[in-house]
């Protein structure tokens, strides 16, 4: 990153400072500079794109595709396609997972540097109301501001109790460096990075163990559209321990050895490596923003009202540090929402849902009203489950579990939510999410000529099973 150009001695002044150069944070330095302000963009690591393009959504992407085609090519064996059994370069396979993150993250550069935004590479922390200072390699950079987006992001959740000095305890971050294809895997958390783990280390030939502490799976997803993943994977895996914790790790020399307490867990077991995925913590109380008098709850999140606008008028945050779920979608709606109104624009947060996809084998993804909170709201709706075993994309696809489940308004037919679990259902959520901010009610839907074969049919399909219309179901009246 061609960082720092702009530092000198004296104090530089930015119209908008943006701490943060994840997917957040850049999009609002962008949507800044784009309106016409002067930017200056802090970020502490040399490779712009935080979590997400570093280590997160995309380097996982990235392994989950290899996983893919491993999955494919082994089903397809008794479908009459035979290639043998693959062979893993590691290293290889690390480079181009590395190879994905590095082309954007230089795309980025260069999008910094068409813009004329001042970037500088350190480690800011608020001074004062109007102040950021900036330790960098070279020394510190204090940089005033007229207004400031805080998009410092979170970090993994630690459990202190835990040996995490010792490397074979990893967090994601851990993970997705691929130094090694443990024997037995133990994944605390059956989240979504878990279950996304698990799905990337299984192909790679781990024994997977995972331990969740609630009854299920991905625990804010409705049961029945995280029901086809728990099936499949518990055939793969060696072990789901659901409402089950973890008590102790202890460093031993053949292994962790870690003890449960819970339903069906034994007592203890060795494990070769055990990647801790339970959540992550905002980094709001590490970047001195009570100098800034912008208050941080005990969480470390940043409150932000629909302007984005934190307690002190001309400071924003976005992102992971403003609030859950903490995904880089929402930030960087956020960012833009922060930058328009920073530049002088009408502009609010106001989307209706931020939808969610667990890029596991099957994908797992939702949007709207879960129908959990649907029935918690005591709220009145219809809901159709189209079974992807008539679907004749997924057929061809040698898969047949998946599902397309839509809920709509009873009185009105609009549509409150929606969620597939099957094979690239995660591909398929926008079109319900556009549904829903578009105000559609199932008969849209259905009327929407969608093209076959695609698993896209099956949400049309769901929507004609609420107006009775379906064909390519019999449903008995
Ligand atoms: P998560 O909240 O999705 O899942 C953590 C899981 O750990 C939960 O199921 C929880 O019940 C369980 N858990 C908590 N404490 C536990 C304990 N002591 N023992 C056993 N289980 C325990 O968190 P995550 O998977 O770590 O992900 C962190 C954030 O990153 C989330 O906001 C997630 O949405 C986001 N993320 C999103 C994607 C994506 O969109 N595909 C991918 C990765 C991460």
């Amino acid at each position: 990153m061609d960082a720092n150009p702009a530092i000198n001695e004296s104090t530089i002044h930015a119209e908008v400072l943006v701490l943060g150069g994840g997917p957040g944070g850049y999009t609002a330095a962008f949507r800044a500079a784009d309106l016409g302000k002067q930017v200056v963009l802090v970020e502490r690591y040399p490779a712009l794109g935080g979590v997400c393009l570093n280590v997160g959504c995309i380097p996982s992407k990235a392994l989950l595709h290899v996983a893919q085609i491993i999955h494919e090519v082994d089903e397809f064996e008794q479908h009459g396609l035979n290639y043998g059994k693959p062979t893993l370069d590691i290293d290889k396979v690390r480079a181009w997972k590395e190879s994905v993150s590095n082309s954007l993250v230089d795309g980025l550069a260069r999008l910094v540097k068409q813009r004329k935004i001042t970037l500088i590479q350190g480690t800011g922390q608020f001074t004062s109301e109007r102040m950021v200072e900036v330790k960098t390699e070279t020394g510190i950079q204090n940089v005033s501001f007229d207004q400031a987006i805080i998009a410092a992001g979170s970090h993994p959740t630690k459990i202190p109790v835990f040996p995490n000095d010792d490397p074979r305890l990893w967090d994601s971050t851990d993970a997705l460096q691929l130094k090694e294809i443990p024997k037995k895997l133990l994944i605390v958390g059956g989240g979504i990075i878990g279950l996304e783990m698990a799905t990337v280390y299984h192909a790679f030939g781990s024994e997977i163990s995972v331990v969740e502490l609630m009854d299920q799976i991905i625990p804010g997803c409705d049961n029945d559209l995280v029901t086809p993943l728990y099936r499949r994977i518990k055939k793969q895996y060696k072990n789901i321990w659901l409402e089950t914790r973890v008590t102790s790790i202890e460093k031993h020399e053949d292994g962790l050895k870690v003890s449960f307490e819970g339903k069906s867990a034994p007592e203890s077991a060795l494990f070769d490596a055990v990647l801790v995925a339970v959540g992550r913590k905002p980094n709001g109380k590490l970047i001195g923003a009570e100098l800034a008098g912008v208050n941080v709850d005990e969480l470390g999140f940043i409150a932000a009202d629909k302007q984005q606008r934190t307690n002190v008028p001309h400071i924003f945050a976005i992102g992971d540090i403003a609030g859950n779920p903490m995904l880089a979608h929402k930030a960087s709606h956020e960012g833009k929402v922060a930058a328009e109104v920073a530049s002088g624009l009408k502009a609010g947060f106001d989307a209706l849902t931020i939808p969610a996809v667990a890029y596991t084998d099957p994908e797992v993804t939702w949007m709207g009203l879960t129908e959990n909170q649907a029935k918690q709201q005591g709220i009145d709706y219809d809901k159709a489950v189209f079974p992807w075993a008539a679907s004749g994309r997924s057929l061809s696809l040698g898969r047949k579990e998946g599902l397309t489940k839509i809920l709509c308004e009873k009185e009105t037919g609009r549509i409150l939510g929606a969620g597939m679990v099957g094979p690239n259902a995660g591909e398929l959520i926008s079109e319900a999410v556009l549904a829903l901010e578009m105000g559609a009610d199932a008969e849209d839907i259905g009327l929407t000529v969608h093209p076959h074969p695609m698993l896209s049919e099956t949400f049309a399909f769901a929507a004609e099973m609420i107006t009775g219309s379906i064909t390519d179901l019999y449903i008995k009246k």
